[in-house]
């Protein structure tokens, strides 16, 4: 039973955070030979044997026999009945760092959606090794948000203007196509390292020391899933702002206050200096 960050031996510990990287772990992230560890009660140090085809508790969520409090099998201590006993990862990575096996399409739109709607599942499984990849998603996701942007211009100009419906391939003129084409790569990767840097400086400023850049640049870029939920801005930013505050709960093992204060705080930056700007620029 071993983190999957830094290998770190996670038998025996009350806290379910690794101490070595401080990555979160759940007891449920393993799977153990049957009858070779026991879980206890995280009240009352009661031992369980797991009984499922992963040596794990089930049900998931029981009443413990002797403290009688709520138990969940994903926060029970691990601890090795004899020797020589390991646990095996179940944390396999997530969709799109599979996407040699699960094919590219499948593995983006599952990512996408995987990412907007259960997003604690989504990071909870990632490895989180790949900076690229996360960031080749982003931009992914930036051309979708474009496109929504696109249909969105075309949709207001009509109520706006009235007149006829564009055709909706009228955007695509060759200019315009290579424009995007080559515009959207630059805007999402300005972008990424932008907000990431900020939140970095952020999570410095509520105390957060160990946060690693690599994996607050992926949380940032995997968050561009909900990107083209922008286009309704009230809806599409504080969606944003709590997929990279679970990501970085995740990735960094850090309290949920923190990381909520880490990614809004650049948004406030944000929203200050376009304000500021505007008014200078008016005046
Ligand atoms: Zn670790
Ligand atoms: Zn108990």
């Amino acid at each position: 039973m071993n983190c999957p960050q830094c290998k770190y031996l996670l038998f025996g510990l009350s806290e379910p955070r690794c101490p070595e990287c401080g990555r979160p772990f759940e007891a449920t992230d393993f799977a153990f030979p049957p009858g070779g560890v026991h879980f206890l009660c995280p009240h009352c140090r009661q031992p369980y044997f797991g009984n499922d085809e992963f040596g794990l508790p089930r049900p998931r969520v029981f009443q413990c026999i002797k403290c009688g409090r709520h138990v969940a099998a994903a926060s029970m201590i691990v601890h090795p009945v004899r020797q020589g006993v390991a646990g095996e990862s179940l944390r396999y990575g997530n969709v799109w760092e599979h996407r040699e096996q699960v094919g590219m399409r499948r593995a983006f739109l599952e990512s996408a959606r995987e990412i907007a709607l259960r997003p604690k599942e989504f990071f909870r499984l990632a490895y989180g090794t790949d900076r690229g990849g996360a960031i080749s998603f982003g931009i992914g996701c930036g051309y979708l948000a474009a496109l929504a942007l696109n249909l969105e211009m075309s949709l207001l100009s009509v109520m706006i203007a009235g007149g006829g419906v564009p055709h909706p391939l009228s955007y695509f003129r060759p200019g315009v196509f290579f424009l995007i084409f080559v515009l959207v790569p630059i805007l999402a990767i300005v972008s990424i390292y932008s907000y990431a840097v900020l939140i970095q400086l952020a999570l410095e400023l509520v105390g957060v020391h160990h946060a690693e850049f690599d994996e607050t640049i992926q949380t940032v870029a995997y968050a561009g899933a909900v990107w083209p939920a922008m286009i309704v801005p009230f809806v599409g930013l504080p969606w944003m702002v709590a997929v990279v505050c679970v990501g970085l709960e995740q990735f960094h093992g850090i309290s949920r206050r923190k990381a909520l204060a880490a990614a809004i705080l650049p948004i406030f930056i944000f929203i200050g200096l376009s304000i500021t700007t505007g008014v200078y620029l008016m005046m």
